[in-house]
Parts: structure tokens; C-alpha cells; sequence
């Protein structure tokens, strides 16, 4: 083969990370020993044939069928022309392999052809396992899924100090299906090897050291020596102990396997998520037996991998990634100022300083900011355990403003002042003179019309809304909200920014509630009128959870706050057309006795420790509960999408998935509609209304889905 003087595009950009890529990395013009799509390899002064992953046209690197079928012409060459070790290395420098090409898991029907599939890939694996010469993968970055199967198919591991291994299968409905299932648990202590897998968890390098995963940590500058070290036997192979030989033993996996189900059991049901029982029962039975269970593991996969379960998480995979996409414009603002240091202002303003940029933050009570500043300080505590300097470097980011001097150099302003329209228009004509050209001018209004706040102001078109939910750090969707005047880099640029905080994007139009709101609200009402009608509160929550959302309509409702709560409900009630239920009269009583729910201890349940208090004995939601809660929600979600605030169905599944956990694996409100059919959906809504009310009619939007 040719060697190729002329510096890949690739290759260039690692200049600045100096992955160290052995024969590669030398500018001496040595000749490739091979060059296919996605995988190249040299042979070192050594004789170690150093083979990079560099998938075409990918910034990742990812495992598909043309991948592997190189991989196994690769291996065959290496099985004629034995080399005296082979490195495996990815040439992309975010990372090593991010895991197989979801892509391909899509809307896929046939187990058959799965199985044929998975057996060709476990073909290639097997190969690489028993190469005769060893085999080192030196992992950067990621190293998930697929790509952790290919690493343990290596005889050595060697991990620069990012990387990080983990099985995320189970949070698409699956379990390891490349060989991981047999590999991992005769690697390293098979409970730590199953809780990989049954939580889809990431180790860092080095606690990934600890646990025996790899064999050694390094740095770039290390990592030749290190293959010399691997490839002529001084290394000293990471091998599970003895106590690995009996947890993988028939009595001890019967035993594990049963603490493991109870553990997995109180997060995720089994009639709605089968993959970690199905992991647990392969091992239980297959475990000491690797044929048995790589063979299991290929079936069992394939099972899987048709269901609705897993079809529906694929489904939420790509509508994460299209709400992504939303967010990949560019802007380049680096200054964010953000005005009122409450609830929400302080935890935006944490949440970009923590990101990268330069926050000021202004209030006109300094007790406020002081506040915020200490909740930071908490806050990345916790996400920057291992990560000090980042902690420093965030804190010092965030800058208390009380004059609000920020302004003028702000690229992204964003107002979170209480929710009242002449205060902040006030706000606005104060700071619109100041100003740079060019920024940006968010609200984080929840609930007062755009239309109405853009009055009187000189550069409506500057003017969007960036509606974030509580808490900031843990809701991945915000909304960004336009309006007829607004100019559209402006739009782009407000997804962009939350592209670069790590957010995901929903577009909508300045309507009452926007999307989320308007659609969760007729839910938790349905839920205050069951409590008023005597249903126990623990039987409501039950029914939701049943259907598979994380907590039920009333604890959502103390968690969101009584306060919020009937703020917008009793907003929307008099602002759409549209018959909804009366918020309680002891409802609002609570909120007037500061009875607001999780923030102040006591809502409709007491809290402690951050929990809700619960009655023991939940009795069995009577039939027909869930529907009166849920379809409400999938009723106001069409009325969004017949009014255009929301562009599509795409994006209102995304939206209430990621703002409201909406049971993922039914796919999203809409996709649930759809699969259990729209006429149904909108007959049961009419048999709903004549039993319970005009509340229940179906929205004309529903005609229009068939
Ligand atoms: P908050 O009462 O917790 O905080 C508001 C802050 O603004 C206070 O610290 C107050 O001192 C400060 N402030 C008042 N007047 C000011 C002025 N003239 N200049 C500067 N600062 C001033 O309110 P919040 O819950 O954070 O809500 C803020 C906005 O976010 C509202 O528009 C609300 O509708 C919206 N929102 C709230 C939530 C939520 O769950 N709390 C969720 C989404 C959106």
C-alpha cells in the first residue's frame, strides 16, 4: 500500500490533543500496511502493527456492519502475517469507540436477521480474541458499549486518564450484544460486572484501573512504552480474583441474581423494562458457561431489540438527537447577564458560569445573590466531584453585579425577575439603552405573553424567550419561545446557546403556557379533582407510576410547587378557550399558608429528606384512572400542534420527555397515541366527557392525525 505524506484532516486536528499514535505519529513517511474506509495501520520499528478506527465522514467513531466486515479483513490479514502485537486506537480525538451505530437499530422487525447479524459481529470478536499475537487496545475518552466489547476482546487494556468504559445498552432497552455479557463478568468481580451493565453507569479511568477493567492508566507521553511493556508480556495482566471464580458459580449467581432483580425492580418494572432481567436471568442460568451464554446473549438480544420497549428508547434516542440539532448553529457570545438571583435566575446563572461562560448576576436584594452564589457552590460540589479546578474556575466565573454593570458587555441577557408584566417591562426599557449591539434580550417568563412584554421596547426583535424549568440542573429541555417580531438569528442563536450549556432546545410559539405547561396542567388538575372526590392520593400516584412516568401527578405537583402550580393553572383557565376544572378552594388555601410542597416541607404530602411521605398501602387505581389523567395531557398536546406552537409531533414527544420524564419507554405522548391508535384515543376522550364533562372533549386537532 502507499503511504500518504500528506497529513490526513484528522491526523492534523490531533495536533493539538498529541494522541500519541505510534508509527503514525512519526513523520518518517512509513508505509501503511493497509488502508480501508474506516481503519488504517503501520507496523512500529517493533514490528507492532498499530491499527486506527477513523470512520469516514464520522466525528465519532462507531461500530456498523461495514465496519466490522473491514475489522474481520483486517484480522484475517494479521491471522496470515502475524504481526508481534497488535494496538487497536481510535484516531478521532474525542474518543475511542462511543458504542454501536444506533442507527441501525431502528425500526428493525426481524429477529432472524438480528441474530444472523449479531452472529457475524460476535464472528469478528471471537477472532480478534484469539489472534496469536497480543493485543492491546489503548482506550482515550469514551469507550462505551460496542466499543468497550472490541477493548475486552484485547488481551490488554491500556487507558489514558479520560477515558471511561461503560455498558450503556439498558437505557435503550438492550443489554451488551457484542460478547460484553460473557466477557465483562470473567474479567472483573462479576457483581461489579453486572451493576455495569444493569445501570449503564460509566467508570472513569481509573477507578475502571481498580475494578481490573484495564490494565493500566497512562498518559499520551507513556502510552509507547506501555505497548512495548503489554506486547512483550512485562505488563502484568489485571485478572479477576479468586473471589470472581465463586461469584460466578451456579449458588452464588442464584443468590446474586436475586438481590440484583429486588435492586433493579424498584427503578424499573419488568413489563416495562425486560433488558436488565433478561440480562439477569442469561447469567443465572448461562454463566459458567461461555458458549452457552454468548449464544443466549445473541437471542436474547435480538428479542429485545424487536420489542416495543427497546423500539420506543431508540425512538427517544433520535429525538434527543433532533432536538440536538436544533442547537448546532453558531454563536460565539460569551458573556451571558442574568437579572434576578431567585429560584430560577441564580440556577441559570450557576448553570452557564459552570458551562464556560462569564455570568453576571444582578438583583436588586443582595441577600439574593449571596444565595445563589452559596447554592453554586453546592451545586458543583456535587457534579465537580472530581474535577476541582473546574469548581474554582466556575466559581470564579460567576460574578455578584448589584449595579447590573454586566449588561453592556453582555452578549445573552436573561431576565428572571418574578412573574409580573410592568415589572418587567420596567427591567427592560432600563437595560435596552445599555445594551451592545447584536445581544440578545431572554425572558424566562413562564406564563405573560411575549406579545405583551415586547411592547414599548425599541428592538422587539432582540427580544425571545428562553424558558427553563426547576431545577435548571437537571432539566435537559428548555424552550425557547418566539414571537411574530422576533428576528430569526436571534432564534438560532438562543438554541445555539443552549447547545452550548448542554440543553436541549424545544421551539415554540408565545401561546399560554407555551407547550410543556399547557400540557402538564390539565394532568395535575385531573389529578386535584380525583383528591377532591375522595381518590386516595397515594392510588392517583400509583396510576401514573403504573403507566411508567417517575412520580404521579400530586407529588409532581409539591415538587414543582403548589405556588407555581396554581399560578399557571389558574393563567390558563383565563386565557384559553377551553373548559378546565377550578383550582380547590383548599388548594389555594394551602398556597395562602405557605403550604407550597416540597420547598417548605408540607404540600398535599409532608416531605422529608427531600421525599414525600407515603401511606404504605397504595390501593389498586380503579380501571379507567389513567386514562382520565393521561389523556387530558395527549389532548392539549394536539391542541399545540393544530395551533402551530409547536412545529411537530417530533418535538412535543421530545419536549415531554425531557421536561417531564414522560415514561420513555411508550416513546412520547404522541407516539403513545398513535400506537394505540388516534381513534381510540379520541373515542375514549368522548366517552370521558359525557361521563365526566365538557372538559374531556376532544380537541378537532385529533380529525386531522388520522
Ligand atoms: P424568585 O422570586 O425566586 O426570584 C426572583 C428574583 O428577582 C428575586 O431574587 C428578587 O429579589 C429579584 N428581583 C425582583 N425585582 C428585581 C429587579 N427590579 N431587579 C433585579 N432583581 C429583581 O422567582 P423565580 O421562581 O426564580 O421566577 C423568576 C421567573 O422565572 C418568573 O418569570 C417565573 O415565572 C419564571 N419561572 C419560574 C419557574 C419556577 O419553577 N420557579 C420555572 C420556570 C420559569
Amino acid at each position: 500500500m502507499k503511504s500518504s505524506h500528506a497529513p490526513k484532516p484528522t491526523l492534523a486536528i490531533l495536533g493539538k490533543r498529541n494522541l500519541e499514535l505510534g508509527p503514525f505519529s512519526d513523520d518518517h513517511g512509513a508505509a501503511d500496511a493497509g488502508s480501508w474506509t474506516h481503519w488504517r495501520m503501520r507496523t512500529d520499528e517493533d514490528g507492532t502493527a498499530w491499527l486506527l478506527f477513523d470512520k469516514k465522514d464520522s466525528s465519532a467513531n462507531t461500530l456498523s456492519e461495514e465496519v466490522l466486515t473491514e475489522l474481520n479483513a483486517i484480522l484475517e490479514k494479521l491471522e496470515r502475517e502475524t504481526p508481534w502485537g497488535v494496538v487497536i486506537r481510535s484516531a478521532k480525538p474525542s474518543g475511542f469507540i462511543a458504542g454501536a451505530d444506533i442507527g441501525q437499530f431502528r425500526d428493525v422487525t426481524d429477529t432472524a436477521q438480528i441474530e444472523a447479524l449479531l452472529t457475524r459481529g460476535h464472528a469478528v470478536m471471537d477472532r480478534l480474541d484469539r489472534l496469536p499475537c497480543v493485543t492491546v487496545a489503548v482506550i482515550h475518552g469514551y469507550c462505551l458499549g460496542g466499543g468497550l466489547e472490541v477493548a475486552l476482546a484485547c488481551d490488554y487494556r491500556i487507558a489514558i486518564d479520560d477515558a471511561s468504559f461503560g455498558f450503556p445498552e439498558v437505557l435503550l432497552g438492550l443489554h451488551p450484544g457484542l460478547g460484553g455479557t460473557v466477557r465483562l463478568p470473567r474479567l472483573i468481580n462479576p457483581m461489579q460486572a453486572m451493576t455495569m451493565m444493569l445501570t449503564g453507569r460509566s467508570e472513569r479511568a481509573r477507578r475502571a484501573r481498580g475494578l481490573r477493567l484495564v490494565d493500566a492508566v497512562t498518559q499520551e507521553r507513556h502510552v509507547r512504552a506501555a505497548v512495548r511493556s503489554a506486547v512483550s508480556g512485562e505488563m502484568v495482566r489485571a485478572k479477576q480474583g479468586a473471589m470472581g471464580t465463586v461469584l460466578n458459580s451456579n449458588p452464588a449467581r442464584r443468590l446474586l441474581a436475586h438481590r440484583m432483580s429486588s435492586e433493579v425492580a424498584k427503578r424499573a418494572p419488568r413489563a416495562h423494562y425486560p433488558a436488565p432481567y433478561a440480562l439477569i436471568d442469561m447469567w443465572v442460568e448461562h454463566g459458567g458457561d461461555a458458549e452457552a451464554m454468548q449464544k443466549a446473549e445473541i437471542s436474547s438480544f435480538a428479542k429485545l431489540l424487536v420489542g416495543d420497549t427497546a423500539q420506543n428508547l431508540v425512538r427517544v434516542f433520535f429525538l434527543r438527537e433532533n432536538l440536538k440539532a436544533l442547537a448546532d448553529g453558531k454563536w460565539s457570545g460569551s458573556r451571558v447577564h442574568v437579572i434576578g438571583a431567585g429560584t430560577m435566575g441564580g440556577d441559570i446563572a450557576a448553570w452557564c458560569a459552570w458551562s464556560g461562560f462569564v455570568v453576571t448576576l444582578g438583583d436588586t436584594n443582595p441577600a439574593a445573590i449571596g444565595g445563589a452564589i452559596k447554592r453554586a457552590a453546592e451545586l458543583y460540589g456535587k457534579i465537580g466531584r472530581d474535577n476541582s479546578r473546574r469548581v474554582r474556575d466556575s466559581l470564579d466565573r460567576l460574578i455578584p453585579d448589584l449595579r447590573g454593570e454586566g449588561v453592556a458587555g453582555a452578549d445573552l441577557i436573561i431576565e428572571a425577575v418574578p412573574e409580573n408584566l410592568e415589572l418587567k417591562r420596567k427591567i427592560f426599557a432600563g437595560i435596552e439603552p445599555k445594551m451592545k449591539p447584536g445581544a440578545i434580550l431572554a425572558t424566562n417568563t413562564s406564563s405573560i405573553p411575549l406579545e405583551q412584554l415586547r411592547e414599548g421596547s425599541p428592538r422587539p426583535e432582540r427580544l425571545v424567550g428562553i424558558h427553563f424549568f426547576n431545577p435548571v440542573s437537571r432539566m435537559q429541555l428548555v424552550e425557547v419561545v418566539s414571537h411574530d417580531q422576533v428576528a430569526a438569528d436571534v432564534l438560532s442563536n438562543a438554541r445555539a446557546f443552549l447547545g452550548r450549556i448542554d440543553r436541549l432546545p424545544a421551539p415554540v410559539k408565545s401561546a399560554p403556557g407555551f407547550l410543556v405547561n399547557r400540557a402538564l396542567t390539565p394532568y395535575l388538575l385531573e389529578a386535584l379533582v380525583m383528591l377532591d372526590a375522595g381518590m386516595k392520593k397515594e392510588t392517583i400516584d400509583k396510576a401514573a407510576e403504573d403507566f411508567g412516568m417517575p412520580m404521579g401527578p400530586i407529588e409532581l405537583a409539591d415538587e414543582v410547587g403548589l405556588d407555581i402550580c396554581l399560578h399557571v393553572a389558574e393563567m390558563l383557565k383565563a386565557s384559553l378557550h377551553r373548559d378546565m376544572p377550578d383550582a380547590p378552594q383548599w388548594l389555594k388555601d394551602k398556597v395562602a399558608k405557605g403550604d407550597l410542597g416540597k420547598k417548605t416541607g408540607k404540600g398535599l404530602y409532608d416531605w422529608k429528606d427531600g421525599h414525600a411521605v407515603k401511606a404504605h398501602e397504595e390501593a389498586e387505581p380503579p380501571p379507567g384512572t389513567i386514562d382520565r389523567l393521561i389523556l387530558p395531557m395527549l389532548d392539549a398536546c394536539v391542541t399545540c400542534l393544530r395551533e402551530g406552537v409547536v412545529a411537530d409531533e417530533k418535538i412535543v414527544d421530545g419536549a415531554m420527555i425531557f421536561a417531564t420524564g414522560f415514561a420513555p419507554f411508550r416513546g412520547g405522548p404522541m407516539h403513545y397515541a398513535r400506537t394505540r391508535g388516534v381513534a381510540d384515543v379520541r373515542d375514549t376522550l368522548k366517552r370521558l366527557a359525557e361521563q365526566y364533562g365538557p372538559r374531556f372533549q376532544p380537541d378537532p386537532g385529533w380529525d386531522s392525525l388520522q
